[in-house]
């Protein structure tokens, strides 16, 4: 079935719930059972809270879908994801091998709870060939983390030949797709053994729960199910559902959010005060060929180097914004803009652009009404 039809309709089992269209929030900790010997040999739909219930069960097998992953565990929140599939395969002397461009607090992972443990972590340049990894790869690597678009920067990977290059060595692939959000890329699809999501952003999509979600292939599920199990990783019953809700309308709203977000991105591509737009989909990214190799489309989250004399000037841009909120996160209903700075981050690589990064999510306004939002603010940097 087509991709819309499957977001519609995977994962839902209307007649358990007496024909209900959503599956309903099950508040669980205890499960009761009518015969003990049920309950020992773990005979049931729920066993106990933790282990899952019909509404978490319901977003874990659409995203799966989805993703074709095998299986999908839901999480806290989309670190408490990052971290419980690395934890599933880190050993004490283990090497560790990050992309340079991931999300920033994964380096805060690595160097410090991965380190105390004796786990090495080493970065590399997000555009890195396949030759280039094989010969990072050590016996004692456990796992590759990738992350494409990377965080701030945006840069594109060449997935295939990366996953590809560390399957031939056996070490498992891990992928950050919350850009791609299960919709616009598949990273199982292209060789990743474990494709992880914050959920926070598009697949709750409306700025108001926290989830994270590891998408297995068989070769993976088990190590990470273990894993999860005993860190105690559960998702929230409220979360799950509105998980679920969110993930329903997902692509209807990345298409839109698409669509918005390239029309913002070449407005302001021909704009003055801009010294580049950072969106893969614009045919001057740098990585846009392979963009458009590999993916289906791109989010509204993107970013914007402006020429700026000062960082009051810059302030006072991004202050008066009246549609663009400022704040963490992004894949909700709304708009957002943010400075960022990566150049304080990388140390594989180097971030040289000149000005000030921003980085913009572009939501489901009109984006007539957040051009001129944004062209006004332009003009404060004058
Ligand atoms: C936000 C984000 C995360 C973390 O998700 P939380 O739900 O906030 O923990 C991970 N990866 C990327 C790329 C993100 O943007």
């Amino acid at each position: 079935m087509e991709r819309d039809t499957r977001i519609t309709h995977a994962g839902r089992r209307p007649r358990d719930y007496k024909g209900a269209v959503n599956p309903p929030v099950y508040r669980v900790s205890t499960v009761t059972f009518e015969h003990i010997e049920d309950f020992e040999n773990r005979r049931g739909e729920m066993i106990y809270g933790r282990f899952g219930t019909p509404t978490t069960r319901a977003v874990a097998e659409a995203v799966s879908d989805l993703e074709g992953a095998a299986e999908s565990v839901l999480c806290s929140s989309g670190l408490n994801a990052i971290s419980t599939a690395m934890l599933a395969f880190a050993k004490p002397g283990g090497h560790l091998l990050v992309s340079d461009s991931a999300y920033w607090p994964v380096r805060k992972l690595c160097d410090g709870l991965l380190a105390r443990l004796g786990v090495e972590t080493e970065y590399f340049d997000p555009h890195i060939e396949a030759d280039g990894l094989t010969r990072l790869i050590r016996p004692e690597t456990f796992l590759v983390w990738l992350e494409s678009p990377g965080s701030l920067t945006f840069e594109i990977m060449d997935t295939p030949a990366l996953a590809a290059a560390a399957r031939a060595k056996g070490v498992p692939t891990a992928f950050d797709n919350t850009w791609g959000a299960s919709h616009f890329f598949r990273p199982l699809e292209h060789g990743v053994d474990i494709s992880v999501l914050a959920a926070t952003k598009y697949h709750v999509g409306h700025s108001d729960a926290m989830m994270g979600i590891v998408c297995c292939n068989e070769a993976t599920r088990e190590a990470v199910r273990q894993t999860a199990i005993q860190l105690g990783v559960t998702a929230g019953a409220e979360e799950a559902y509105l998980t679920h809700r969110g993930l329903r309308t997902l692509s209807v709203r990345l298409e839109r959010h698409q669509k918005n977000g390239i029309a913002v991105a070449r407005w302001l591509e021909g704009r003055p005060e801009v010294a580049r737009v950072i969106h893969p989909a614009l045919e001057s990214h740098p990585d846009h060929a392979l963009w458009k190799r590999d993916f289906d489309g791109a989010c509204g989250l993107f970013g914007v180097v402006v020429k700026v004399a000062s960082k009051e000037k810059l302030v006072a841009m991004i202050d008066g914004l009246e549609l663009f909120g400022v704040g963490a996160s992004w894949g909700g209903y709304e708009s957002l803009a943010l400075t960022a700075y990566p150049e304080k981050i990388r140390t594989a690589t180097r971030w040289e652009d000149e000005g000030f990064l921003i980085r913009l999510h572009v939501g489901l306004e009109d984006p007539k009404d957040l051009i001129a939002d944004l062209e006004a603010g332009l003009a404060r940097l004058a």
